[in-house]
């Protein structure tokens, strides 16, 4: 297990590593990809250790060792056992009862729960005497992407922890040191096409979605200039993950919709599509764009749950739907 902080975090690190007295269970929350489950993770490394150095994990007590090599006996981790499904009553059952054991080490236990909201009302009153009246010393380290979703039971039994995400600049930085190469632009749109998140951004870089993102839009103008069609652009992006070219023509359409009221030009997204979107917002027919928005908002659902659909078919409809948007 990796256990390293990010820049953004030293402030964040000290109020926490600081504290004379740890509290029972923390609650760290905030958007996804501000890396608060590296944080977790070293903090809980801090916690386990046996003798921190300006409050640090020492990196060579036993603990540190246990913990690097992932066999800590007195570290849990609680997470669905399939990622997006809930955490079983079950799970959390079985936890408890191996928290109310002596500690192997000697020392706390600690225990990382993530998602908290991917607890059900089950399973959040299954842990939530262990949460009020930890046994022995163990430390709670609850993780939340969705604050708003948890049980306000859970919350009121734990110090919350805001992990916002960093500033542009910050985050640009961040970047640009992990890759030489990337160019201010070319990390400020991994950043706009990752909600902000630099961690984000950087697995959409690993996942070459810039180069993605060329093809794509490059596709759409050809579409208008009736350069290609439908079928031919479906082939042509049948590798290309249907998640995000569904997150793009929403993100599109709400751009029309936007323009088509506001006629703000600062609304118009990211450079790349602002000529098109801006052409299309006075003429596309407003009953038809609103159609095709609740179309794709329905289909991205579908998307997202995996619903098994035709890969081909599907992105025919969309770019048909799309075409449809500029009256010949
Ligand atoms: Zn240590």
């Amino acid at each position: 297990m990796s256990s390293n902080l990010y820049p953004w975090q030293t402030e964040l690190w000290q109020s926490l590593a600081g504290r004379s007295q740890q509290a029972h269970a923390y609650l760290l929350h905030g958007p996804a990809g501000s890396g608060k489950r590296a944080f977790a993770e070293h903090f809980a490394a801090f916690l386990l250790c046996k003798s921190p150095q300006q409050q640090q994990p020492c990196g060579h007590c036993s603990a540190c060792q246990l913990y690097a090599a992932d066999t800590h006996p007195d570290l849990a981790r609680l997470e669905p056992e399939e990622e997006g499904k809930g955490i079983l009553i079950a799970s959390v059952r079985d936890l408890v009862a191996k928290i109310l054991q002596t500690s192997q080490q000697g020392g706390r236990k600690v225990v990382i729960v993530e998602p908290a909201e991917a607890m059900t009302a089950g399973s959040a009153n299954a842990l939530l005497k262990s949460l009020e009246e930890p046994a022995g010393s163990t430390i709670f380290l609850l993780i939340s992407h969705q604050f708003s979703f948890l049980l306000p039971t859970i919350k009121s039994r734990c110090v919350l922890q805001s992990c916002p995400l960093p500033s542009e600049h910050v985050s640009v930085q961040w970047l640009q040191q992990q890759h030489a190469d990337l160019s201010l632009e070319q990390c400020q749109t991994l950043l706009a096409l990752a909600s902000g998140s630099p961690l984000n951004a950087q697995k959409l870089l690993n996942a070459d979605v810039l180069a993605i993102r060329e093809q794509v839009v490059s596709g759409v103008k050809q579409l208008f200039k009736q350069q290609s069609s439908p079928s031919d652009l479906a082939v042509a992006w049948a590798k290309i993950p249907q998640n995000l070219l569904f997150d793009w023509f929403c993100q599109w359409a709400q751009l029309i919709l936007r323009y088509k009221m506001t006629e703000d030009e600062s609304q118009l997204g990211l450079p790349d599509m602002q000529v098109v979107l801006k052409h299309l917002a006075p003429r596309a027919p407003l009953e038809l764009l609103l159609e095709t928005q609740n179309w794709l908002l329905e289909h991205r659902r579908k998307v997202l749950r995996r619903v098994p659909l035709r890969a081909d078919l599907l992105l025919e409809a969309l770019l048909l739907r799309w075409q449809a948007l500029l009256p010949r």
